[in-house]
């Protein structure tokens, strides 16, 4: 990494489902001082943690309100429009504090960003109310840079925003930082790394796509996995159930025991991040060996077959993501099931599921 550039990590969804409140300490501990989140709610989540000198950057949503709190506590938040930048302005005005902002531009992923026609008006807005701005940012974010498939479009936004900062600058807007990467785009676009990358998926030990993990194993000449799972999910098993072959299992009919069938249950559901897409298709690991589920994922619990497994008992161990003896059942196998991107299951875990940590 260069010298100066920062590394940010995203803790947006909850830190990916693993805890706002256990993750960001711990990344502390480990030298990161720079946080992004989505929502004003995910930035307070993060402050009442996090110690005074990290800088905490709303991308997303915020309400009136909490701009003013953004700016009384010295958040920093992303501006993409006039009326956002307007409110900053008069609040910044009668708090007579500066409003810690970053630019963010529209380079082709049409989502959020001022327009390149807006440039012009953004550049003497911000000239005109200098000393009510800080302008620590200019941003984008990338339409997909973890597949190939989005190749041209990446490559258009990359010199898009080439022209932005061009732009911008000859105006005399001054910027701290600049930023656009996200894990994909850091990893497959080492030129758009700039001043600072915000990594998300990446911290938390997974790829942002296989199309991802595999060309880096290929550059590097590699079979290693150099990532890390850091998240486990486990539950027990509730209760033990003996079906008769013919017999249906839970709602409906789409499981019929083809013989004479033990079922363990375990309080585990859509409710609780466990999609119903995994109705007959699941799979969880009791005593080391992988276990399918039978019948539909209800709301707060599900069934799997444990007929072929010796001396299975209530309360034993259910393990939903990560090892048990020599098995393991990782994130991306949830995907090969149902379709679940890394990023939809993680951010799906409830906030209430108790995390404990493990060192
Ligand atoms: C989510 C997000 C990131 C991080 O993406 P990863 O693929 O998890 O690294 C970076 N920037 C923005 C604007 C995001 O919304």
């Amino acid at each position: 990494m260069a010298k100066n550039r920062r590394l940010s990590v995203v803790v947006k969804g909850n830190a990916y489902g693993h805890g706002i409140q256990d993750i960001v300490p711990m990344l502390e501990d480990e030298g990161i001082d720079h946080f992004c989140v989505f929502s004003a709610q995910e930035a307070y989540e993060v402050f009442k943690v996090a110690s005074k000198h990290c800088s905490i950057v709303i991308m997303g949503d915020m309400t009136d309100e909490a701009i003013e709190w953004a700016i009384s506590e010295g958040i920093e938040f992303y501006v993409f429009d006039f009326n956002r930048l307007k409110k900053a302005y008069s609040i910044a005005k009668e708090k007579k504090k500066k409003a810690l902002i970053h630019l963010e531009v529209e380079t082709g992923m049409n989502r959020t960003g001022f327009d390149m026609n807006e440039y012009v008006e953004l550049a003497e807005y911000l000239k005109e109310k200098d000393g009510f701005f800080r302008i620590i940012g200019l941003c984008t974010h990338f339409a997909g840079a973890e597949s190939v498939s989005n190749y041209i479009r990446i490559k258009n936004q990359i010199k898009k925003f080439k022209k932005a900062q061009e732009i911008l600058v000859s105006f005399g807007i001054k910027v701290e930082l600049t930023h656009a990467a996200c894990s994909a785009a850091s990893l497959r676009y080492p030129q758009v790394r700039f001043d600072m990358v915000r990594i998300g998926i990446l911290t938390y030990g997974f790829w942002p796509s296989q199309e991802v993990y595999i060309e880096y194993l290929t550059k590097k000449k590699t079979h290693k996995n150099p990532l890390e799972r850091v998240i486990s999910w486990k539950s027990f098993v509730m209760n033990i159930k003996k079906v008769k072959l013919g017999e249906y299992i839970g709602y409906g009919t789409s499981f019929q025991a083809n013989e004479n069938k033990t079922l363990a249950l375990i309080p585990v559901g859509y409710e609780t991040g466990f999609s119903r897409n995994l109705s007959n298709q699941g799979k969880v690991l009791i005593r080391g060996q992988t276990v399918p589920v039978v019948g539909i994922v209800n709301m707060n619990l599900c069934s799997v077959d444990i007929t072929r497994i010796q001396n299975v008992k209530e309360g034993d161990e259910v393990v939903i993501i990560g090892k048990q003896g020599e098995n393991e059942a990782t994130v991306s196998s949830f995907s090969d099931m149902s379709n679940l991107l890394n990023y939809e299951l993680l951010t799906r875990l409830p906030t209430d599921i108790p995390r404990q940590i493990v060192l």
